[in-house]
């Protein structure tokens, strides 16, 4: 098989996620990669063309591709249970998996839930918050509140509570109202103001939603530091403080989505940590098979789990389920990628990897084209504007960001941008040198996307 026949029949016979496809036909000016074989960072296609994955695969790899001991442990769970029905049935991944989950979270944290992605997690989560305030006598409680620029998967559900357009909007007439609420996003910090400024100027529009409607709101539901799907939005952790503190004065849950922002990603194992604050309920996906498989869990509470427990006539229980729930490969994969946290020091190599690429990247704070560099951990984000001191965006039409990934591409460097906003957020084992590699190429590729 070569790569060109492979994208023939590809083209033929797939609809790819998130993608106009025009733009890989005749017509197009995107290539696509067909990709033979994957190992640490790199991805290879089948001519032998290597491309560095700075993206971590849409943000799930940790610790690279054909990673030997997540290799290991899928290879022996295979020849153990391949899956079976969790309602009814257990076995020892899921559970060994459950209980290293509840000791790694927050303290309240004591029960796990899982489904096989991360929109159904978001899913299981407004639904269980929705179903315990009926259960415990509050059904006028039905309303969500969620933050501008947020992202929270594609299902109605969870589109319904996210607020970037690109995805929402055309399918605006099916969703569920929500309240959605100024987000404290540093980017939008007036002269003087620390991200922590930010935070508190914005909260005071959380603290007027919830006086307003803490009796009809089930819970706010938020990305605790980056708005990653928002185009890599930063957030003070002082937002979370006041949050958690206004969610308990006003009775409202709080849901904390770290399906991209857990394990590690933003310098502590999860972003809660650095309020510190703890959810009611904890969404978690991606990066918790290492990349590997699907599978997301949400973790919630005593409190939460009791108001469930009852007599089966009371139909108080929580009728939801996917058939791939539990499913032992992955909770293997998962397994092993905890074992690796274990095992080895990856949150002190994390912060000298973040610090390297916080150096590397500074000297672009300088370009007439880049409106900011921001920084939370492990992910990296380089905003293009048209002009820099009024921070206008160029027209989305021109698509600005794709000259970066092309250039990339040529390269070795997979940099898949979003919108103007390029950005790195690397598998773990990723070396000083080829963060280097990338920076130098995004500089590059920088140059062809505000020149043209
Ligand atoms: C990716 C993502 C989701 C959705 O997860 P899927 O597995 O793609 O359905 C939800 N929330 C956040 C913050 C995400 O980044």
């Amino acid at each position: 098989m070569d790569s060109r026949t492979l994208k023939r029949r590809d083209l033929a016979a797939l609809w790819h996620p998130c993608t106009q496809m025009k733009d890989y036909g005749e017509e197009g000016s995107l290539p696509l990669l067909a990709i033979r074989r994957g190992e640490g960072v790199w991805l290879e296609d089948f001519d032998g063309r290597r491309y560095l994955d700075a993206i971590s695969s849409w943000w799930v790899n940790l610790f690279g591709h054909a990673n030997p001991v997540i290799n290991a442990a899928i290879r022996d769970q295979l020849d153990e249970l391949e899956h079976v029905i969790l309602a009814g049935c257990t076995h020892e991944p899921v559970v060994q998996l459950s209980e290293r989950l509840i000791e790694k979270t927050p303290e309240p944290l004591t029960r796990c839930f899982f489904a096989d992605n991360g929109s159904a997690a978001v899913e299981v989560a407004l639904k269980m918050s929705f179903h315990y305030w009926k259960n415990r006598g509050h059904p006028e409680k039905q309303r969500f509140i969620c933050l501008s620029n947020s992202y929270h998967g594609e299902t109605l559900g969870a589109l319904a509570v996210g607020a970037v357009e690109l995805y929402r909007s055309t399918y605006a007439p099916l969703m569920m109202p929500v309240i959605t609420v100024p987000a404290p996003d540093c980017f939008e910090r007036e002269a003087g103001e620390t991200c922590a400024d930010v935070a508190r100027r914005q909260f005071a529009h959380m603290e007027r939603a919830l006086a307003e409607h803490a009796d009809e709101t089930c819970a706010v539901i938020v990305e605790p530091l980056v708005q990653c799907a928002g185009g890599m939005r930063m957030h003070d952790p002082e937002y979370l403080r006041l949050l958690r503190a206004a969610c308990d004065r006003y009775d409202v849950h709080l849901i904390a989505d770290e399906i991209a922002v857990g394990f590690g990603r933003t310098g502590t194992m999860f972003a809660c940590e650095q309020g510190p604050i703890s959810p009611d309920f904890l969404c978690l996906s991606k990066g918790l098979t290492g990349g590997y498989l699907p599978l997301a869990v949400v973790l919630t509470t005593d409190e939460v789990y009791d108001a469930f427990y009852d007599d089966y006539e009371r139909l108080n229980a929580f009728l939801h389920s996917h058939s791939y729930t539990g499913n032992p490969l992955a909770c293997r994969a998962a397994l092993a990628t905890l074992d690796i946290f274990d095992r080895e020091p990856v949150l002190e190599r994390n912060r000298e990897l973040a610090r390297h690429m916080g150096e590397a990247l500074a000297p672009l704070r300088e370009h007439p084209h880049v409106a900011e560099v921001r920084q939370t951990g492990m992910i990296a984000a380089v905003e293009l504007v048209q002009d820099k001191s009024a921070r206008t965006p160029f027209p989305w039409q021109e698509r600005r960001g794709l000259h970066i990934y092309r250039h990339g591409l040529t390269r070795g460097a997979l940099l898949r941008p979003l919108g103007n906003v390029s950005y790195l957020m690397p598998p773990y084992v990723i070396t000083p040198e080829q963060i280097d590699f990338l920076v130098e190429v995004m500089r590059e590729g920088i140059e062809r996307a505000v020149r043209s």
